[in-house]
């Protein structure tokens, strides 16, 4: 790290658990960030910020008036452009020495697997459960570890998966493989916007985690109901069963 680096990321080198070795681990990292709405948005801002060394930003929709509410990598003046490539723009603004690449595709199949596997850790930022589910797999097959978000009207939710790990679940250990059940989305109903930012500042804490080695990562899956403020946790065991890890 050049004088300008060892300034920008000071507050990050004073923290014992993060120190220089811990910056140099998050500005060598890649990240990949699947969707660029209310979750990816403050995680794309974070990570940019933190020094990521890569980041990758796939969504294949627009930015339209009604995303500005909770989607805060976005502006006015990006309405009608690609979210890929407008929240690339927001954290480049940030941080000018990150290398941030937009994906303005949906990530399916071979490319999915591609960008999985070519990440230290990928943020599940969607909000659809059949996409949820193609990440889940593609981050078991590579063993990629997966932080997953989700928020829906008043609940957030937060779980990390290393399929490093052999004690470690995956999605589909959590909610089976429901195919493309897609009836649980934002657009259909409605979400407290802060929430969005809340859990999306979580994925991107985990995975800076993940990366620098701070901490321990998250385990079990933790929910927020924000009408009440309150946290739950809960242990989240490995199904033996489970179609996408079992036979791991
Ligand atoms: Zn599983």
């Amino acid at each position: 790290m050049n004088d300008e680096a060892l300034l920008r990321y000071s507050r990050h080198i004073m923290l014992e658990e993060i120190d220089i070795v811990g910056q140099e681990r998050l500005l060598a990292s890649r990240m990949l960030i699947i969707g660029a709405g209310g979750l990816g948005s403050p995680a794309a801002l974070y990570l940019a910020g933190a020094g990521i060394g890569c980041l990758c930003i796939a969504d294949d929709d627009v930015v339209e008036l009604s995303n500005l509410q909770r989607q805060i990598a976005h502006s006015e003046a990006s309405l009608g452009q690609p979210k890929a490539k407008s929240a690339a723009a927001a954290a480049g603004s940030l941080n000018s020495t990150c290398k941030i690449r937009p994906l303005e595709i949906r990530l399916v199949g071979d490319a999915l697997l591609a960008e999985v596997e070519a990440a230290d850790v990928v943020l599940d930022c969607t909000d659809r459960f059949s996409s949820r589910f193609a990440v889940n797999r593609a981050c078991v097959d590579t063993r990629t570890p997966l932080v997953s978000g989700a928020a829906i009207r008043f609940s957030g939710q937060l779980a990390v998966f290393d399929p490093r790990q052999l004690a470690s679940p995956c999605y589909a250990c959590l909610y089976g493989e429901r195919g493309d059940d897609d009836s649980l989305t934002c657009a259909e109903s409605g979400v407290i916007s802060p929430l969005v930012g809340m859990i999306g500042s979580f994925q991107a804490l985990e995975a800076m985690k993940l990366v620098s080695g701070a901490g321990q990562p998250h385990r079990g899956l933790s929910t927020f109901d924000a009408l009440l403020g309150e946290w739950r946790h809960f242990a989240l065991p490995r199904d033996p069963g489970c179609k996408v890890c079992g036979g791991r």
